[in-house]
């Protein structure tokens, strides 16, 4: 007699429907990121947003033309400038190498390129082996990236010399000048590093990475890894989040891994698999490692992170450079006027019989378009300067460097010290400026 053992009701697997797709898409997000910073890094040195041109020795900033004496203008920038560098770090970890930096916007688009290539050559290469398309890939894709690089190597360059010489140069096919090997060896390192290099210059060469490392805290923006642990685990080891990382790295060993660049690519790779099953992906953007469920119940500056005292430091620390910076640039003048006794001699007495003192003036047209001064005496009656013209006219970025003669007639007025006032007023200025000094003369005609 046989005993029929009844084999247990197989137990119904469930599934849970899908999610909808998740509401920010990184790789999208950061692909329109990338375009506004091309456009801002192309626009940059031809709009004098920033550049510092080397041979004339000029910053310019904000479309204003900075002299490189103009020392507390440069100061308050470069301090404003190193803070939102230093605060970006601290409170947005690597945010800036995936979104906003050039060398990650087109290592990523050189890959695109790339594909591209391969693609390309399938249709009229139909009938040819792999070989020979993999070849022509390579070549279109050589082509493409000589013509790119010597465009963003002209841009690059534009940031230090003058983009119109630069031009020049290039359209002069200039490679013994300075500035045309300069140009030429640019074009050269840029080839290479979008071909061959790409992201591998983030973890090796690039210092700001390593410059990361030292200036997060428990608190930076991070990508994060957050699953339950045995039975609860919700990961499938697809790795699908480790297949797509350019950094080559698998975020599931630690969010602290100086390789990553906070791109976001994995957590839209696991949102992708796992929302198909119904469940929201296990990678995000977190807040050190406070979990994103406790993130939303937050305030909102802590979402925006400024989750501790040293952010707010930081936050004040550049509202105080960049007020500095205001008030420098609103006291600034286009038309420098300097105005100084040259006391080596007292006095000289002319031929005609008039005093003259000597005075050292300085002008300098700090602007783009050519300006004229004007100078005059007050306080001394028939009092002139020995100037070839009055007013001074000024070609743009030209300096004026003069000892010259102010004279007078001799007055009998029992005095030896005189108080008066050079005024100077320069195009476009509403008032004049003037500058008190003394003209000294001889108490009796000899
Ligand atoms: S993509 Fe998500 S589910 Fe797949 S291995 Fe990575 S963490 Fe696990
Ligand atoms: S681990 Fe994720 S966020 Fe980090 S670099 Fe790789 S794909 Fe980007």
């Amino acid at each position: 007699m046989s005993i029929q053992i009844e084999a247990p009701p197989k137990s119904k697997i469930e599934r849970l429907p899908p999610l909808p797709p998740q509401e920010t898409v990184y790789k999208r997000l950061r692909k329109r990121f990338h375009l506004a910073f091309f456009l801002a890094f192309v626009a940059a040195p031809f709009l004098n947003i920033m550049r510092f041109d080397i041979p004339r020795q000029r910053f310019y900033f904000a479309g204003f033309e900075l002299w490189i004496s103009e020392f507390a203008i440069i100061f308050f920038a470069m301090m404003l400038l190193m803070f939102v560098i230093a605060a970006s770090a601290i409170i947005h970890g690597r945010i800036y190498c995936s979104y906003a930096c050039p060398q990650m916007i087109f290592s990523e688009w050189s890959q695109s390129v790339e594909a591209w290539a391969k693609r390309m050559v399938q249709q009229p290469l139909k009938a040819a082996g792999p070989q020979a398309k993999a070849w022509a890939a390579k070549g279109v894709f050589y082509a493409v990236l000589a013509v790119a690089s010597v465009f963003l190597a002209f841009v690059f360059t534009s940031y230090f010399l003058e983009p119109r010489d630069l031009l020049g140069r290039l359209l002069h096919l200039d490679f013994v000048t300075v500035g045309g090997i300069t140009g030429a060896t640019v074009t050269l390192i840029t080839f290479l590093d979008f071909t061959l290099v790409r992201q591998k210059f983030c973890t090796t060469v690039c210092p700001y990475g390593y410059i990361q490392g030292m200036l997060q805290d428990k608190h930076t923006l991070l990508v994060s890894y957050q699953d339950g642990t045995g039975e609860a685990k919700d990961c499938i080891e697809c790795k699908k989040c480790v297949r797509v990382c350019e950094m080559g790295i698998d975020i599931r060993d630690s969010p602290f891994q100086i390789e990553c660049v906070h791109c976001g690519d994995c957590i839209d790779a696991c949102e992708d698999v796992l929302r198909k099953l119904g469940k929201p992906g296990l990678i995000h953007y977190a807040w050190g490692e406070t979990p994103k469920a406790a993130v939303l119940l937050e305030p909102w500056y802590k979402r925006w992170g400024f989750r501790d005292a040293k952010r707010v430091v930081i936050l004040l620390i550049m509202v105080f450079y960049l007020t500095g910076l205001g008030l420098v640039l609103s006291l600034r003048r286009p038309v420098l006027v300097e105005i100084n006794p040259d006391r080596a001699t007292l006095f000289k007495v002319l031929d005609d019989g008039r005093i003259a003192n000597l005075i050292r003036l300085k002008l300098a047209n700090r602007t783009g378009k050519t300006s004229q001064v004007r100078l005059w005496v007050e306080g001394l009656p028939g009092a002139d300067l020995a100037l070839q013209t009055n007013p001074v006219v000024l070609q743009p970025g030209e300096s004026y460097e003069r000892t010259v003669e102010l004279r007078a007639p001799f007055m009998q007025d029992g005095q030896d010290v005189h108080h008066i006032r050079i005024l100077s007023q320069a195009d476009g200025a509403r008032k004049a400026d003037a500058e008190d000094m003394t003209f000294i003369t001889p108490l009796k005609r000899n």
